[in-house]
């Protein structure tokens, strides 16, 4: 990935080493912000503290903190980026703020503030929105919130089967506009122009600046934005996120689907902090995960892949060549055809029962807080009621409590609205922290459909 100034962009705050302080050559192409995209020079790293949940997802790694880090010192511009992202991490998360409500949650002094403020006021980005109701005694503070319709975002779902499905999106997660066109069989080089098109489209719906575009495809994505392998658009080694780039002028973040679903989920969809895992019941069964803030990817990058794991050795054949996979009761027209064929209600209870069975282990071992289902409504309720039922009953007490299944909050758009948590994250220093529910309220009518 890059940034409109072609640096390695994302999230990740990088303190520089006290050793180059003085070191004015080499330094002014990494702000603090911007992780390390592959071929830049390994320096001290630390987590963000929490700042970056996408950064995972925009495939930032690093190190734990480096003794080194008592040494560092940030350059002046790049710790004024940095307490940026601080605030307007912020606001994101918990709302409008008084000036020293900001100060006292993020350390920095009521000065740095107060003049990082007059920054973002004069962008546009926050906007000042008077005294707080239940004011205190005494003159009372100006709150400051963010404007959540400042800047726009374009956010591209790749993973409904033969349609590219697209949005404007408000920083908040909220459907300006959407477009939507067919594939039609489109594959390879074809199928790139067919979404530079789409974004293009899109990016002329919008109707503020565009913060940047994202893009959500199936398959694995690479750590520049190169779509190493999505079989279905005949993509291997495509190189997405610079064609866009260069189309469009903008920056733009690729991620795999499940991942940015599940992230969406986490980050606007009410997930729960006790781990969260979300399956996409489509034409096939996709997962993410989502464990400490973190997306999982596993050991080949094929975390998620519970669709895969035989349920039924003697069951029907699978499209990865064995038999008797949980896709083969789940995925939507499996199950549809099920229900056609014998009693509708015996096949989703058996459904959700081999659903609740492969989960199991899953919950038991990582304790997750929550299983987030996505797909049709008329499906996804009593599969989750039944597969609730199933994991409590084969898991410890412990982990059984609190523990949920439940339908997706966010309807069809949950791509689309992890999409734009990608954008903001990597533009807006890793915005996407808290969670804002009344803020991050899903687009209206839905005109996409998640059948792959
Ligand atoms: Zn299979």
């Amino acid at each position: 990935m890059r940034d409109r100034e072609g640096r390695a962009c994302g999230l990740v705050t990088r303190p520089t080493l006290a050793a180059s302080d003085a070191d004015s050559g080499g330094r002014a192409d990494a702000p603090v912000g911007l992780h390390d995209c592959p071929g830049v020079t390994q320096v001290a790293r630390t987590p963000c503290h929490g700042i970056c949940k996408y950064a995972e997802l925009t495939n930032v790694s690093w190190s734990s903190p480096s003794p080194l880090r008592s040494r560092t010192k940030l350059r002046r511009a790049d710790s004024r980026r940095h307490h940026r992202s601080m605030l307007l991490q912020h606001l994101f998360g918990h709302g409008p703020a008084s000036r020293a409500d900001l100060a006292r949650s993020t350390g920095l002094t009521r000065v740095t503030v107060s003049e990082l403020v007059a920054d973002l006021l004069a962008e546009g980005l926050v906007e000042e929105l008077g005294a707080p109701q239940e004011s205190r005694v005494g003159k009372p503070p100006t709150l400051v919130g963010l404007v959540a319709d400042a800047k726009q975002v374009v956010a591209v779902d790749l993973s409904v089967d033969d349609q590219l499905a697209g949005a404007v999106l408000t920083l908040t997660g909220q459907v300006v506009a959407r477009s939507a066109r067919p594939l039609e069989g489109r594959r390879g080089d074809d199928a790139v122009a067919a979404v530079r098109d789409l974004a293009a489209d899109l990016v002329g719906r919008s109707t503020r600046p565009v913060l940047g575009v994202g893009v959500a495809t199936p398959g694995i994505v690479g750590r520049d934005g190169v779509v190493l392998d999505a079989p279905n658009l005949g993509w291997h080694g495509a190189a997405l996120a610079d064609v866009l780039q260069d189309a469009l002028d903008l920056a733009v973040y690729v991620a795999n689907d499940a991942d940015t679903a599940v992230m969406g989920e986490y980050t606007f969809g009410g997930g729960a902090e006790g781990g969260l895992m979300l399956l996409r019941l489509s034409t096939g069964v996709g997962a993410g995960l989502v464990l400490g803030g973190n997306v999982l990817h596993g050991h080949r990058g094929a975390a998620g892949e519970i669709g895969h794991v035989v349920v039924d050795p003697d069951g029907d054949e699978c499209a990865c060549g064995r038999r008797g996979c949980l896709e083969t009761y789940v995925a939507v027209p499996r199950l549809r055809r099920r229900m056609a064929e014998g009693d509708a209600g015996t096949a989703l209870a058996d459904a959700g029962h081999r659903l609740g069975a492969a989960l199991a282990p899953v919950v038991g071992t990582l304790n997750l807080g929550e299983v987030v289902l996505s797909g049709p409504a008329d499906l996804v309720a009593p599969l989750a009621e039944v597969a609730a039922t199933v994991v409590r009953d084969r898991v410890m007490p412990v982990s059984a409590e609190g523990f949920v299944v439940r339908p997706t909050a966010l309807g069809d758009d949950g791509v689309l609205v992890g999409a734009t948590g990608l954008v903001l994250a990597g533009e807006l220093g890793g915005l996407v922290t808290g969670r804002h529910a009344e803020q991050a309220a899903p687009g209206g009518s839905a005109s996409t459909s998640k059948t792959r």
